[in-house]
């Protein structure tokens, strides 16, 4: 059955005008799920009985299951959430200084193969649906709003899966999160982060609102991407770079580079020497992230010395770099982790 949470407002108007319906009946349900969260059509008493019954016939309104729930000394929430298929998805809540920041995932599994991601050990089955997507927002809220904290302010996509594999659904996501009759969160809190898919960037460019593009380059050349990135034997960082160039010339927004930090493999100052060279014409900044060794493989965390120089040389060259602050190490927060240990405890 169709999810209701599927439908942006206009798209939800338009059916009931339909069927015959005013379309005011579209506001007061998005008033109802997201204004009062209440999700069952048979409590929306501003409805007629029989409108309620229709709506319960052809809609579902229901939010992903929650299988496993940990809470870090930190604040750090991470949820194991079960899809109405038995799919299981990892979100994750990390408590900044400047808001709530979720991160969503956006497909059951992923195929992109990256050598250091706990995700890529489930190959993709599926992208998830808008409901799914929305629904790891509103079951982190009603966590929120139990724990008496402020809800979702900011979103970044970056959980399992490749956004760009599932661009639709994650947009639409994105633009039911932006609208103020909706979660009502601003489009500069939003944010997705791909490998690097240029398809989806050149795209997302002409996206009109102000949402943030996050790319996960990890390597300052091909040949060393290439060793732990498939994407990278079909998609060049040339091809790469001139399609960030494009999106910048359009969206005039700056780019968040992610760079994964892993031990005497990218974590060099000759590495970090070739990182500014590269990114010199690129309106950005490196968000440099200590690598979470993983059971499964076999990458070491550089030394903290090791990451503050690799910083600092960047700085130096006039690169903005800055280390990722890590959240929640005590409840295993890190990408795939938990639903990867889930499935190994399981198997
Ligand atoms: N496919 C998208 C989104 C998911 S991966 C993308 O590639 O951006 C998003 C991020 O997960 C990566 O950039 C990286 O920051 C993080 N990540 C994955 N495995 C990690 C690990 N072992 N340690 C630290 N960060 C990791």
């Amino acid at each position: 059955m169709t999810s209701i949470l599927d439908y942006t407002l206009p798209e939800l108007e338009a059916y009931f005008k339909e069927i015959g319906e005013s379309s005011f009946r579209a506001k007061q349900i998005y008033d109802w799920i997201y204004d009062k969260r209440v999700f069952s059509f048979s409590e929306m008493t501003n409805l007629s009985v029989a409108l309620r019954e229709k709506l319960e016939q052809n809609f579902s309104l229901k939010l992903p299951e929650i299988i496993e729930q940990r809470v870090a000394k930190d604040g750090t929430i991470k949820l194991l959430l079960k899809m109405e298929d038995g799919s299981k998805v990892e979100t994750a809540l990390m408590p900044y200084d400047y808001g709530n920041a979720i991160c969503v995932s956006s497909e059951v599994g992923c195929s992109m193969g990256c050598a250091f991601c706990a995700s890529g050990l489930f190959r993709k089955v599926r992208g998830l649906e808008v409901h799914e997507l929305l629904g790891q927002v509103l079951v982190m809220d009603q966590i929120l709003d139990e724990r008496g904290e402020d809800r979702v302010s900011h979103i970044v996509i970056m959980g399992t899966g490749e956004p760009f594999d599932n661009y639709d659904n994650c947009l639409k996501f994105l633009k039911i999160a932006n609208d103020p009759k909706a979660l009502n969160i601003g489009a500069r809190h939003l944010t997705i982060s791909t490998c690097g898919l240029t398809e989806g960037i050149l795209r997302y460019k002409d996206e009109k609102l102000p949402l943030n593009l996050a790319i996960s380059l990890h390597a300052s050349n091909d040949e060393k991407r290439k060793q732990i990135m498939p994407i990278a034997r079909k998609i060049s960082l040339d091809e790469l770079l001139s399609a960030l160039k494009e999106y910048q010339k359009v969206a005039g927004r700056r780019i968040t580079i992610e760079y994964i930090l892993i031990k005497d493999f990218n974590d060099s100052i000759e590495d970090a020497i070739e990182l500014a060279k590269l990114l010199k014409d690129i309106f950005c900044y490196v968000n440099l992230i200590p690598i979470n060794p993983v059971t499964e493989k076999n990458f070491m965390r550089p030394s903290n010395n090791q990451v503050h120089r690799f910083r600092d040389a960047l700085n130096e060259r006039g690169l903005k770099a800055t280390i990722r602050k890590e959240f929640g190490t005590d409840i295993e927060a890190a990408c795939g982790q938990l639903r990867a240990k889930y499935e190994r405890i399981k198997a």
